[in-house]
């Protein structure tokens, strides 16, 4: 039934066309049962040999880029389809044997079932973490390196598979799901150069008898909580510096898209990283979170989320005095100047806005634009946007998938409602896609002001709302009247007005004439609300390191 549920999954989703073996469907079929996989994975794969059965009447414009036999096979033998936590290198069923959903969000189908794990989980990860730290921490940085080096290795072979992986469970355009790989695994190569690069100092003692050393050391076992939104890189730009500094780690996928989170950590075994190191555990979030929070074991916690969920984490650290990273909510202005060169404006803002259907912390909330560019950018932003195909990610050409799942929709629609409510006038989309599901038309409002809910909560959704501003003062003053402070874009041709603005911005990122701007070679964080702590590049680094002071005394004695 599952497997018959799951092929339904498929044909819709991804509308494949004929071309498939029976024969070849059968061979997979009787391969699987002899497999020791589990019998859920099983008929995760079945779902894709079903689907290979003629289906001649789909159209050719829906039709999946990419062959469903071939995911199906290298899932089953490269062994990345999990359901289960990873405690210990071991992969564990939930205790009470609870199970939760995974859906995908373009068919609104159940994917697959992955084990519901809460605190008496959690509890054994952070043991089986604390006890591998001991000898994780002893280990030279020339070993961690290299098996952080063949874990990215390995993401990047399996790379095609992944990001099928990522399209199916959250939604993305498989193109931009590859990126994400890319970047994902950029984090696990830059965490093994870098684990090379931990030096201390020696500082010139004030005393003549001293010698006065630091030690950069691990902090210890880390918990690391991670949202949906891309389930690859906000985990291993986590994991990726922590194991590089010898720490451990226990990870919380979010229980939305925890497969790919599953078949990295399988990768990590297979990359010969020792049991322990890396843990997986999902399933009730506040539980887990909780057991976190309380364990004096976990010495710090990085979490990507709302800002609601880090303050209570927060919060919560402050009993056992845990050291703390939190990448909270944005609510990145984008602001175009006059002197802006239209095209490069029109091209930065939809990919600062429009990636992943609107659903980044630092996609643009708002897009601030000068009274005197303000109509042609508005007309040139419309047909821009209005080109840009929805679909299926599997769909060729498509540049924008669904939202994550009804209540993103909702909210999206909450906020829009609000805004024409009170002026804004919509000048494309503004309503749920003809595709159903979660698909929303990409849509471009005008008429927005400051006082309007979609100017002070982020809209998460693929929604351009357009201000109106006069001088450069006024765009500064609209775009740090916020509490969050993440990323930002200004679109200007004047070099003195992209510093003075640059630097004026209350913000961790500033992309100037150009929309995405992550990497894992700078630091990505955020001022006021928006969070603590900085993720990628050597800042990255620190957040996993303790600083030690050693002070080497009587040193004038023969
Ligand atoms: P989003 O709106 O992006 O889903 P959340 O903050 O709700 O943001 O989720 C981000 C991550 O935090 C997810 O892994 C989610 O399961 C987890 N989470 C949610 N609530 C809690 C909690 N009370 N304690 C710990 N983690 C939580």
């Amino acid at each position: 039934m599952a497997a018959l549920n799951i092929s339904r999954l498929v044909l819709r989703s991804s509308k494949l066309r004929a071309s498939p073996s029976h024969l070849f469907s059968a061979q997979l079929l009787m391969q699987m049962q002899s497999s020791p996989f589990t019998r859920k994975a099983c008929s995760f794969i079945c779902l894709f040999t079903f689907a290979s059965f003629s289906f001649t009447d789909i159209p050719t414009s829906h039709c999946m880029s990419v062959d469903a036999h071939t995911v199906a096979s290298q899932l089953n033998s490269s062994g990345l389809l999990r359901t289960q936590g990873l405690i210990g290198g071991k992969w564990t069923d939930a205790y009470d044997c609870k199970t939760i959903k995974v859906y995908n969000p373009a068919t609104g189908e159940s994917i697959l079932d992955v084990a519901c794990m809460g605190g008496r989980e959690t509890n054994d990860a952070i043991s089986a973490a604390y006890d591998a730290y001991r000898s994780w921490s002893k280990t030279t940085a020339a070993e961690r390196s290299k098996l952080l080096r063949k874990w990215y290795d390995l993401l990047m072979v399996h790379k095609e598979e992944l990001a099928q992986l990522i399209t199916l469970e959250q939604g993305k355009p498989l193109k931009e799901s590859i990126g994400e790989i890319n970047y994902g695994a950029g984090f696990i190569e830059f965490a093994a150069e870098e684990a090379k690069r931990i030096y201390g100092d020696i500082i010139p003692a004030p005393l003549s008898d001293r010698r006065l050393f630091v030690l950069k050391q691990p902090v210890g076992v880390v918990g690391a909580i991670t949202p949906w939104n891309f389930p690859l890189a906000m985990i291993t730009r986590k994991v990726g510096p922590a194991l590089a500094c010898g720490c451990t780690v226990v990870i919380k996928p979010s229980e939305l898209t925890p497969l790919t989170a599953l078949a990295a950590a399988e990768l990590s075994i297979q990359a010969g990283i020792p049991a322990g190191v890396v843990n997986v555990v999902m399933g009730n979030a506040p539980d887990i979170g909780d057991a976190l929070i309380a364990s004096p074991q976990v010495r710090k916690i990085t979490f990507t989320g709302s800002t609601a969920v880090g303050k209570k984490l927060m919060a919560g650290s402050a009993e056992t005095v845990k050291k703390v990273s939190l990448e909270l909510g944005g609510n990145a202005p984008c602001i175009v100047f006059d002197d802006a060169d239209l095209d490069v404006a029109v091209k930065g803002t939809l990919a600062a806005k429009f990636r992943n259907s609107g659903q980044t912390c630092v996609c643009a909330n708002r897009i601030i634009v000068q009274e005197g560019i303000y109509e042609k950018f508005a007309h040139a932003l419309r047909d821009a946007v209005q080109n840009m195909k929805v679909g299926d990610g599997f769909g060729e050409g498509v540049a924008q998938g669904p939202l994550i799942n009804e209540a993103a929709v909702k909210k999206v629609e909450t906020l829009i409602h609000d805004a024409t409510s009170k002026g804004a006038k919509i000048i494309l989309g503004g309503k749920r896609h003809s595709l159903g599901f979660t698909f929303y038309e990409p849509t471009v409002i005008s008429d927005v002001n400051s006082e309007m809910r979609i100017s002070r909560e982020e809209a998460f959704g693929p929604v351009a709302p357009l201000l109106r501003f006069k001088t450069e003062e006024d765009a500064i003053r609209i775009a740090n009247d916020t509490n969050a402070g993440l990323g930002s874009y200004v679109f200007t041709n004047s070099i003195q007005r992209s510093w003075r603005v640059a630097e004026a911005l209350e913000y961790g990122l500033v992309g100037i004439n150009e929309g995405v701007i992550s990497t894992e070679v700078a630091p990505f964080g955020g001022y006021k609300q928006s969070g603590l702590g900085r993720e990628g590049s050597k800042y990255g680094m620190d957040e996993y390191l303790e600083i030690k002071y050693v002070c080497l005394g009587n040193m004038n004695k023969e």
